[in-house]
């Protein structure tokens, strides 16, 4: 018999027809006269409830119904008499596909710890928590593709092992097949005898190849793993990420503002509008989790709110400069409350700057365009006050960065200069360099931190229980 998905038994309520069903228990509970099993199939974050009736079933099969356990149920979908619930299976039959001892499954009928799940990282996809994130990922991944694929963008795959060691110098995973146990004692490596021929490294940005590509194919986007050896172990960056990277021909600063702020928005309408039970679900774990948190510290907006504000509301475009006079005469600066005091031009935006500016004095996602060059990668156009770049980051309630971006330079001489005074070696990137000298025009782009974004939507506090197995300093289990 075909198996039908508890979604479609649930939404179809082809009342009394008999169905198949295989999925896992969530809970067994009841009597011996009658037993009720939850069910779930991973199709939906919603159970269906299963009922045996204990004279149908002998004891021995009842007692390897636990949670955990694979089954097989072939029954009468019937309307419910209970409360919870619409409908429910009455089961005519029940095999047990895979048992699960419950003396050692880890996941028990009651709420675990994201630490502790993060443990059990092979396990927690079966919780409501982690499928409900993992099948909004999965969501926000086809609704990236639809935006792009409709606009008339090509997706580029650009190289995961790289040459290239551009923009992260010292934040990159070196990949070679050299004994490094048999280093020279001179300590001088001879890369010419490595794999490729040269030094090689995992990509920190396809942005560099996709620049290339939209001096062809004019709208073009990346969506690939990228990788940053950076130290740091904080709740929203991790080693391995995704990153989407649109780049645009004959598109300047505004444009590309324009673009992120209109994609965000699509992603996020996306979710609301074809992942409606699952964010409900984590609508209400967040609000159960910020419960035991103190007041102040508690979101101001639910999950759902939250996102509907954001993509009904302009974000707030303001300059560097501007950010800059506001936090300096911020309550927190001169009280010396920040970590960082902001003194003047040319101070490094850090999280808690970024998140005053978002979550106390705007409330609302904000774009700060400009920044001085010093602070900003080689390859952002120069504005013509020569401290400036025309760089865009997009900051965001609780996440702080979520897109980076920034009209680049396409003066062949002045990117040159700017290689020169930030020591970028122009001959390792001779080929980017050329795109400037044949048929060089105006052109932008961004990347946006794709575990980043889930984390918004979802509203999970940390970035490792976005991605299903994490890799951060000192961790790359399973
Ligand atoms: P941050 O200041 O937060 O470290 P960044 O300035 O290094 O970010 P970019 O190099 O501009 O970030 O990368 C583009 C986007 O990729 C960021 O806006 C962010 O969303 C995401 N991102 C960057 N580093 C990480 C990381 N280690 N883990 C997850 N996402 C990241
Ligand atoms: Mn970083």
């Amino acid at each position: 018999m075909k198996r039908t998905k508890v979604k479609s038994a649930l939404n179809d309520k082809a009342i009394g027809q008999e169905i198949c069903l295989k999925g896992w228990v969530r809970t067994r509970r009841g009597s011996k006269n009658v037993s009720f099993i939850a069910l779930n199939d991973g199709s939906t974050i919603n159970n269906i409830q299963v009922v045996a009736e204990g004279d149908h079933f002998d004891e021995d099969l009842l007692k390897k119904i636990t949670t955990g356990a694979a089954i097989s149920v072939i029954g009468i979908l019937v309307e419910s008499k209970g409360s919870g619930q619409n409908v429910e299976v009455l089961a005519a039959a029940i095999e047990v596909l895979g048992e699960a001892d419950a003396d050692e499954y880890p996941l028990q009928p009651k709420k675990h710890s994201l630490d502790f799940l993060r443990e059990k990282a092979h396990l927690r996809f079966r919780t409501n928590t982690f499928s409900a994130v993992f099948r909004l990922r999965h969501a926000l991944t086809f609704a990236v593709h639809k935006f792009f694929n409709d606009k008339g963008f090509a997706n580029i795959h650009t190289p995961i092992i790289t040459g290239a060691d551009a923009e992260g110098a010292g934040e990159m995973f070196q990949v070679t097949t050299l004994d490094l146990e048999m280093i020279p004692e001179t300590g001088k490596v001879d890369y010419s005898e490595d794999f490729f021929g040269s030094k090689t490294n995992l990509t920190v940005s396809g942005q560099l190849e996709a620049e290339l590509a939209a001096m062809a194919l004019g709208q073009v986007y990346t969506f690939g793993p990228t990788f940053r050896a950076e130290n740091s172990n904080t709740s929203r960056h991790l080693s391995e990420f995704w990153m989407i990277e649109p780049e645009v021909a004959f598109a300047d600063l505004e444009e590309n503002m324009d673009l992120a702020e209109e994609f965000l928005k699509y992603c996020i309408q996306y979710c609301i509008t074809h992942c409606e039970d699952d964010l409900r679900f984590l609508d209400s774990r967040l609000e159960n989790e910020e419960k035991s948190m103190k007041k102040e510290e508690r979101s101001e907006m639910g999950l759902l709110e939250k996102l509907q504000f954001v993509i009904e509301n302009d974000f707030v475009r303001l300059t560097y400069r501007e950010a800059i006079d506001i936090l300096r005469n911020s309550k927190p600066n001169k009280k010396k409350k920040f970590k960082y005091i902001i003194e003047g031009f040319g101070a490094d935006l850090q999280s808690e700057h970024e998140r005053y500016l978002v979550e106390k004095k705007f409330k609302k996602p904000v774009i700060i365009t400009d920044y001085p060059k010093g602070i900003k990668a080689f390859y952002m156009k120069q504005n013509e006050d020569g401290e400036t770049v025309r760089a865009m980051d997009i900051l965001f309630p609780q996440i702080g960065e979520i897109v980076g971006g920034s009209q680049r330079e396409d003066n062949l001489q002045k990117l040159e200069q700017r290689m020169d005074e930030m020591k970028v070696d122009k001959e390792e990137l001779w080929w980017y360099l050329e795109s400037r000298k044949f048929g060089s025009c105006t052109h932008s782009g961004f990347g946006l931190g794709f575990e980043r974004l889930i984390m918004f939507v979802t509203g999970m506090k940390n970035i490792r229980d976005v991605i299903p197995f994490p890799r951060t300093p000192q961790n790359a289990d399973f």
